[in-house]
């Protein structure tokens, strides 16, 4: 297997930046990459995943003795060097506990992680760095929001509308919220494409409606909702809304203000961010009128052994000593991205996207699940004689990662009649060839079958 050593020297941000050589139009990279704004960063016409690919160490490795194809996008996404750079360099001069002390390390680290939460308020256009918290991410985003909105707003008899599209994390938090509170969950249908249904959603919604909680785009099918419509649709029944960004945001521009939702939650590892860290975004008025969840330092303002007066948001939502690292990795992740442009990654994925389609319906043998109307990044498939586990190892052999398995979305799958399926799940540093690759190593593995 080829070794690839890490030198951090070989990582600073100059390096990174010079990569994309085709920006270089006599203006200095960092100066022209700074004056593009969110939606007309780097067009397609400079987008260049061989470029992109080399910020990826990991990448460059040999599986098995064949080249890595990283398909497990949708499970998580691989770290660029500017955001591995970035955490290393924080450990190395910056580390201390934040919101403390009064020496320079601490207020290093303070401003260094406050300066992180603003990227994330920028990168998802909220309106005030107060409205989003950091969590571990969209599992821990959604628990919180079920344990202090939920818990404070929904009682006997109240319905919760959420989707058959959704991933556990946003299908088991409120249904056990729902029991304990005596609640109903309600789980919008899907049809044969694996799409909402609009209609059957319209007739769930009604005056007992408190919440309305759903995926942007889906981990299995990669279908995108109709956000800003069931937002409106929620809206009319005064229901709050809570949207699982976890597979929107590395694909699609967020802007929480236009959606006009109560709430917005994501993993910073599905956008090329450390593990261990996401974000909750909340309307400021409504986040103030939420109680803690956790209990512990930085969540107060006052403690006696009797009472606690608690912080104003977001520290109200950030008990104990945060991921402060992980923070400053989200922050360089989220400014590399917002450098390549969404657009740009959208498009390029969108082509992705649907050559893999094409190419995967014309193989013998072979079930595409779904065929939703708007897609993302994300395509699901059966191969008749082959179980799925078994498939995802074969495929391992060629040096190809993908996920084989229930994705944390059953209901979806069993929607389909399936328990299981093989989903690659692609990212602007994979290629047409890569996916070419897969072709191949498929049609191996299904002639080893028959
Ligand atoms: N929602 C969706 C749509 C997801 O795809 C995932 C991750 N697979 C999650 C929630 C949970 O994210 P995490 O495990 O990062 O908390």
């Amino acid at each position: 297997m080829e070794s690839f050593n890490i030198d951090l020297d070989d990582i600073n941000l100059d390096v990174v930046y010079k990569s994309f050589s085709s920006l270089q139009s006599g203006i200095p990279y960092s100066e022209e990459l700074q004056r593009m704004s969110f939606d007309d960063a780097v067009t397609s016409d400079v987008f260049s995943p061989e470029q992109i690919r080399r910020d990826f160490p990991i990448l460059h490795q040999r599986i098995n003795g064949k080249p890595l194809i990283w398909f497990d996008n949708a499970a998580t996404t691989q770290k660029p060097k500017v955001v591995i750079d970035a955490v290393a360099r924080f450990y190395a001069t910056d580390n201390s506990n934040i919101h403390r002390a009064a020496h320079t390390l601490a207020g290093r680290a303070t401003d260094a992680y406050e300066k992180a939460r603003d990227t994330v308020r920028n990168f998802i256009h909220a309106a005030a760095p107060e409205e989003i918290v950091f969590v571990r991410g969209t599992t821990e985003g959604i628990n919180l929001i079920v344990q202090t909105y939920g818990r404070k707003y929904i009682g006997e008899g109240d319905e919760i509308i959420i989707s058959t599209l959704d991933h556990h994390a946003n299908i088991v938090p409120w249904q056990q919220l729902a029991k304990e509170k005596k609640a109903r969950l309600l789980a919008i249908p899907i049809d044969d494409n694996g799409d909402i249904i609009l209609e059957a959603y319209e007739r769930l919604l009604g005056p007992k409606t408190k919440v309305v909680s759903f995926g942007h785009v889906n981990n299995t099918f990669g279908t995108v909702a109709p956000v800003r419509t069931m937002i409106e649709m929620a809206r009319r029944y005064n229901a709050r809304t809570v949207i699982d960004g976890a597979q929107s945001i590395a694909h699609t521009p967020v802007d929480v203000q236009k959606l006009d939702c109560d709430f917005f939650v994501f993993s910073g590892h599905k956008i090329y961010a450390p593990n261990g860290i996401g974000a909750v975004y909340g309307k400021r008025e409504l986040l103030e009128l939420l109680p803690p969840w956790q209990g512990g330092g930085n969540m107060i303002k006052d403690v006696t052994i009797e009472e606690t007066q608690f912080n104003v948001p977001p520290a109200r939502f950030e008990a104990g000593t945060p991921n402060v690292a992980g923070a400053v990795g989200l922050g360089a992740a989220l400014d590399y991205v917002k450098r390549i442009g969404l657009g740009a990654i959208g498009t390029y994925e969108h082509e992705l996207t649907e050559y893999a389609r094409t190419r995967l319906s014309a193989i013998k043998g072979l079930h595409l699940l779904g065929n939703p109307r708007e897609r993302v990044s994300v395509v699901s498939f059966i191969l008749d004689g082959v179980p799925t586990i078994e498939a995802g190892q074969l495929l391992d052999k060629e040096g190809i990662a993908l996920r084989a398995g229930h994705h944390c979305a059953q209901p979806a799958l069993r929607r389909f009649g399936v328990e299981a399926s093989i989903r690659p799940s692609f990212s602007f540093y994979n290629t047409k060839e890569e996916i070419d690759r897969l072709i191949e190593a498929i049609l191996k593995v299904t002639r080893q079958a028959l």
